[in-house]
């Protein structure tokens, strides 16, 4: 038999869901994708890719919390061809504090990540445990972090501090911003595409189930809408976004909410979700016409980006590039209408007909503002740095 080509797999650890991609090291190319999700909750499934784009039958998951999840994938992956084949992992890790680039994960990254628990607790948990796991398994195996943080170190001090005492600004609490992988794929997707665009005054809005947008100038992130946490910024399917912060001595002081569940309330009872009452899914709630508060939902998030998209081309002084991203920003012709209405005094000019198409170029000829549709594919990117940071394109293949 051939032997396989050498890989990287990437990983993409969330609370709810695991995924993850085996990658030909040069290529790139995806050789095997996979999904456990519903992770904690009954019917938890793994659904696996060839690289042809075919799916195999669902695969039940015993995977009753986070941690089971963790050893049936480590198992099922090990018990797979292919990964003899591979020579790193690489992992997205949400937050990376003052991290600027992918890292090769020590036991003192390791040591770091746990101590920082505290400023992400929904995600770094999990992600940990995922490290430890591929550790404790295959020690030999380098692992690198690569932080969704990362790309928005380059944001100037007046777009991360948070106006409070300063003592706090002291331990940490600033805006860092996220999405970062998926605004890095986008940056590198436009450089090679369009290189003078990629130079511009650029809004890139990833508009997923987590929705936040980036300004970026000469390649760099100088602003983004989510800030200390992913819980900032624009309404998301479950997020609020940005929030009035009286509600929260408000809802302490009349309604006895404690710390903790307004921490839940935020992040998962609140966006699309809590305006609706019934659904997070966007294309649910663009099938409900009829129900008012499934209307006002979808009224607040086009109301939000446009004004995120507002505020951060007066941050640029200007704006030549808008990309559209993510389920919502890729798939939804509807709302990206919705969003750019009536924005042509910045420039921005739809073509009905390249928008309803999901064309890559969305706007005009004439437009002044390009505005395009890319998809984003956070798990590349991190399939890339790891290339870059281990200089895996150096690995002799094998023979056959
Ligand atoms: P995640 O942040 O979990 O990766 P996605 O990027 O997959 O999320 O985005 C999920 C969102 O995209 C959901 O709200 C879903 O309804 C929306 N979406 C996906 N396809 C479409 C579509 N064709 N039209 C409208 N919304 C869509």
């Amino acid at each position: 038999m051939k032997p396989a080509l050498p890989g990287v797999l990437a990983i993409n650890g969330g609370s709810s869901s695991i995924r993850f991609t085996i990658y030909e090291v040069g290529s790139l190319r995806p050789r095997l994708h996979g999904k456990i999700d519903r992770i904690g909750l009954p019917g938890a499934n793994l659904i696996v890719t060839n690289p042809t784009g075919k799916s195999q039958p669902a695969c039940p998951v015993p995977a009753a919390n986070h941690s089971a999840a963790v050893a049936f994938l480590l198992k099922w992956l090990e018990s797979q061809p292919i990964f003899a084949s591979i020579h790193a992992v690489g992992h997205r890790v949400v937050h990376g504090m003052k991290h600027s680039h992918p890292t090769r994960i020590t036991p003192g990254l390791l040591a770091e990540l746990r101590r920082i628990v505290p400023y992400d607790p929904d995600h770094l948990p999990h992600e940990i445990a995922l490290i430890e796991a591929f550790a404790q398994r295959h020690p030999k195996l380098p692992q690198v972090a690569c932080f969704d943080t990362a790309f928005h170190r380059t944001m100037p001090p007046v777009a991360k501090l948070l106006p409070i005492p300063r003592r706090y600004a002291a331990r940490g609490v600033e805006r860092y911003g996220f999405h970062g992988l998926s605004y890095a794929y986008l940056m590198e997707e436009l450089r090679r595409l369009h290189p003078r665009a990629a130079q511009g005054r650029v809004i890139l809005a990833h508009l997923g189930n987590g929705a936040s947008l980036a300004a970026v100038h000469r390649g760099k992130s100088v602003d983004t809408s989510m800030g200390f946490t992913p819980a900032a910024g624009l309404v998301m399917s479950t997020r609020t976004g940005d929030l009035d912060p009286g509600i929260v001595y408000y809802l302490a002081r009349v309604e006895k909410m404690s710390a903790a569940k307004f921490q839940q309330m935020v992040n998962h009872e609140s966006g699309l979700l809590g305006v609706s009452g019934t659904s997070s899914d966007l294309r649910d709630l663009l099938a409900r016409k009829k129900d008012s508060h499934a209307v006002a939902a979808v009224d607040l998030f086009c109301y939000q980006a446009r004004k995120w998209i507002g505020s951060f081309a007066a941050a640029l002084g200007g704006l030549d590039t808008l990309v559209f991203s993510a389920g919502i920003g890729e798939n939804s012709s509807i709302i990206r209408k919705r969003i750019c209405h009536d924005l042509d005094f910045l420039g921005i000019k739809l073509d009905p007909k390249r928008n309803a198409k999901n064309a890559p170029l969305i706007s005009t000829n004439g437009s002044p503002v390009k505005v395009r549709v890319i998809r984003t594919d956070e798990e590349q990117m991190i399939a890339r740095s790891v290339t870059r940071l281990l200089n895996l394109n150096s690995i002799r293949r094998p023979r056959s």
